[in-house]
């Protein structure tokens, strides 16, 4: 077998200094080269993190700016708290599902910018930061790297990853804050609040315990009681004490601001009802925003006794800070002040702005109710939330992500496995939980990347392009699109395809992206449609025309998934399709052609030609005599490490129902049993029903299937001839030679105890590898 490296995809690094990247690459953003780098960066210094800071915070040069007359695009995804570590569900619902957007909107042309940050202010830092030592500040720099590089693992292609405790956000609050008191929006209010003379300051509910009044549970906490579930008022526990330091806390007088919702209840129910049927809000949200205007809206606490936070911008609230919940929307506006100076052509400017708002459903009335309420009532004219999309929960095995339980997948995590992170966007995107919660599931995953994206999207990748490797030195010869015989109806296919894309872009265009990804998967079945019977040294000898043809267009399908839905859904090109200049002569064997351009095309709001947008002849960058590269694996681990990384065999599989039928089905032909009735769990008002079935002996199982995998795989290696023939037997049968390594080297990885020794060979996928934990030898 002849020598096999990869083709790189990230851009070649040709200059660097000051902190400013330039790259060669022609299809990407200053900005999307500067994360890759950044990627690049990471991996060659690992803890280099003042330098990493300094990135996060480096000015921008050429701004992203709305354009007169343009669809203008503002993203935002929910801003994460600095102290939690994201798991997968909060991947999904906010900065994955607003990247796939981003990305699909700068295709087609329109200035977007997305943008997010760590939500910083707040009780539960400044106490998180009592107990670690550090300030508040530091606690927050050492976050924001963390969350920046799991984001960056993720390949989420921000235009600007920010943070809450700048000048900029002081600067925007303060100024909303005292623009809602001019206009009469805030009152002050004196309450009795918990006070700890130990540590001398105010304490939050939660930060008192004590013994629960209805219970005797001697673990309550102020807001609420674990045990029995009733919300309680700090001043109801038995021998209440601090959390911080043990003293008992007494009731003193202290005065804070209200945000007067009640008097801007109806401009923010005008404002909701006209966005909410013009932009086609998904139920949930609806739901959610209707039940607080319906219960009516009452003045809110926008103030706390905290010294972490914006300071209040009135005389007597030296020692107060505004509260986390009013400011960390505000985050948005001030995180692009921090981006550009010009911020207020995005954030004011609502005629020629479309604000899009990715979050999981618990942060809906932030955007629907608070946020709106607090800019409607400044009185500027803001870019109010269009478009709001929404999620369910994703669900782990056996139940909520839980950090302190140790349950779930969390985003350092995913980056262990070893596995691309396409293939956890790939299957987190066509799990996205849109309309009802959905599950993580290890045997989905590995399913869903095995049957679906392997199977059926990369074997005909890789059976396209090693033929043409194999049998046309690489070259893509001419052909006619509009060819056709007898045997098949080639410009008819075209047209399925070009259906199936305008279905896509639609759908896409809804922002139902899990809608999207299984659209793409048909198109790509279309792809084997093509191919089968018409690849082979037979037809291509005897039937030279048609077999160029069949090339011809499949190389094209090829580069519209890569240029479209790779682009979006998994992320920017992960397949390394490249077109490469054959001009130039070779100097060895690992001296790869010149790369000329990536296949990437623009998806026009208007196209020029008048030929429609992805129309697959009208790309023009995958030309004839141009040489391809090659195909990139995805899958990188087998389940059995993927069960030993996350000792799978603990676990039990869990679903959360929502009517007595799926109930029963589960019940009595599954055999799960139900674990816990949640009564009007939805926004609906329906149950839901927690059901769990335990798998303890999953680790076995799996086990086993590798072991059968292994012996399947050998005994096809006898069996096989490889004449570089790629007939399609049928979806998911590859019996072509790999295409060759690609990503991560697991071993320049730091992954000292994991060594994974890679088995390149006959019968496997683009990405379907087998691999051997060596420690076992
Ligand atoms: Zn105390
Ligand atoms: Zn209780």
């Amino acid at each position: 077998m002849r020598p096999q490296r990869l083709l790189t995809t990230r851009p070649k690094q040709t200059e660097a200094s000051g902190g400013r990247i330039f790259v060669t690459h022609p299809a990407i953003s200053h900005k999307t080269a500067l994360f890759l780098w950044s990627l690049e960066f990471e991996q060659s210094t690992r803890s280099n993190q003042a330098s990493r800071i300094e990135i996060a915070s480096m000015a921008v040069e050429n701004p992203i700016l709305p354009v007169k007359g343009k669809k203008n695009v503002l993203i935002t995804s929910a801003l994460p708290y600095v102290n939690n570590v994201p798991h997968l569900g909060n991947v999904v619902g906010s900065v994955l599902s607003a990247d796939v957007y981003s990305r699909f909107s700068k295709l087609r042309d329109r200035p977007t910018l997305y943008i997010c940050g760590t939500d910083e202010y707040g009780t539960a830092t400044e106490t998180k930061a009592l107990e670690t030592g550090q300030t508040p500040k530091e606690l927050c720099d050492e976050f924001h790297v963390k969350h920046k590089e799991i984001y960056d693992w993720f390949e989420i292609g921000f235009d600007y990853f920010g943070r809450t405790s700048t000048q900029k956000q002081t600067e925007i609050v303060q100024d909303i804050f005292l623009k809602l008191h001019e206009n009469d929006f805030l009152e002050e209010r004196t309450t009795k609040q918990p006070y700890c003379e130990k540590h001398d300051s105010f304490l939050a509910d939660r930060f008192v315990e004590g013994t629960c009044p209805k219970c005797n549970y001697d673990d309550a906490r102020g807001d609420q009681c674990d045990k029995c579930g009733s919300l309680l008022d700090p001043f109801e526990l038995i021998n209440p004490r601090c959390k911080v330091d043990g003293a008992t806390p007494v009731p003193r007088d202290t005065t804070h601001v209200f945000i007067r919702l009640e008097k801007l209840q109806p401009e923010i129910d005008k404002w909701f009802q006209d966005a909410h049927k013009k932009y086609g809000w998904p139920q949930n949200g609806v739901s959610i925003t209707q039940s607080w205007l319906t219960k009516g809206l009452e003045p809110r606490s926008i103030t706390r006794d905290l010294k972490w936070g914006v300071p209040v911008p009135l005389p007597g609230y030296e020692k107060k800070v505004i509260y986390v919940w009013f400011d960390a929307c505000i985050g948005y506006p001030s995180i692009t002040a921090n981006y550009t100076d010009k911020w207020e052509q995005w954030w004011k400017n609502p005629d020629d702005v479309t604000l899009y708002q990715f979050m999981g459903k618990d942060n809906v009335p932030f955007h629907t109710v608070i946020f709106p309420g607090s800019e409607i009532g400044t009185g500027y004219k803001w870019t109010l939330l269009n478009h709001l999309s929404t999620t369910e929960y994703l669900n782990y095995e056996n139940g909520k992500f839980s950090k302190s339980r140790g349950i779930g997948v969390f985003g350092n995590q995913a980056r262990e496995v070893g596995l691309s992170p396409s293939v956890w966007r790939y299957y987190l995107l066509s799990n996205r939980p849109e309309t009802s919660d959905t599950q993580f599931e290890w045997q989905a995953f590995q399913l869903a990347n095995n049957s679906e994206l392997l199977a059926n999207f990369g074997n005909f990748v890789n059976r396209i392009v090693k033929f043409v490797n194999a049998k046309l030195d690489g070259v893509v010869p001419e052909f006619n699109p509009s060819y056709k015989d007898d045997t098949f109806d080639f410009p008819a296919w075209t047209e399925t395809v070009n259906g199936l894309l305008k279905e896509y872009v639609d759908l896409m265009e809804k922002v139902h992206i899990r809608a999207g990804v299984k659209a793409f998967m048909e198109i790509s079945r279309e792809g084997n449609n093509l191919l089968q019977g018409r690849l082979d040294n037979a037809n291509l000898a005897e039937n030279p025309e048609r077999t160029h043809t069949t090339i011809g267009l499949a190389l094209n399908l090829c580069h519209l998934l890569a240029s479209y839905y790779l682009y979006h859904a998994l992320s920017w090109p992960q397949l390394s399709f490249v077109a490469v200049d054959v001009s130039r002569p070779r100097k060895g064997p690992y001296d790869y052609p010149k790369i000329v351009g990536y296949v990437l095309a623009k998806m026009e709001e208007e196209p020029t030609d008048g030929v429609q947008h992805g129309h697959i002849t009208s790309l023009s960058v995958m030309r004839t005599h141009r040489r391809l590269g090659i195909a990139e694996k995805l899958m990188r681990q087998s389940q059995l490490a993927m069960v030993e990384t996350f000792q799978a065999k603990y676990v039990s599989l869990h679903v959360r129902v929502s009517n007595v039928a799926a109930r029963h089905l589960y019940e009595d032909t599954l055999r799960f049993r139900n674990e816990k009735t949640e009564s009007k769990y939805y926004a609906d008002g329906e149950d839901a029903f927690s059901m769990r079935l335990d798998l303890d002996d999953v680790a076995e199982l799996a086990k086993r299937y590798a072991d059968e995998e292994e012996d399947k795989e050998k005994d096809e290696g006898k069996k096989t001839t490889n004449g570089g023939d790629a007939t399609i037997k049928s979806e998911g049968v590859d019996e072509g030679e790999a295409v060759g390594e690609v990503g991560r080297d697991p071993e320049a990885d730091g992954g000292k105890e994991r060594k994974i020794k890679v088995a390149v060979g006959r019968g496997l996928g683009v990405g379907d590898l087998v691999e051997k934990d060596e420690s076992k030898h």
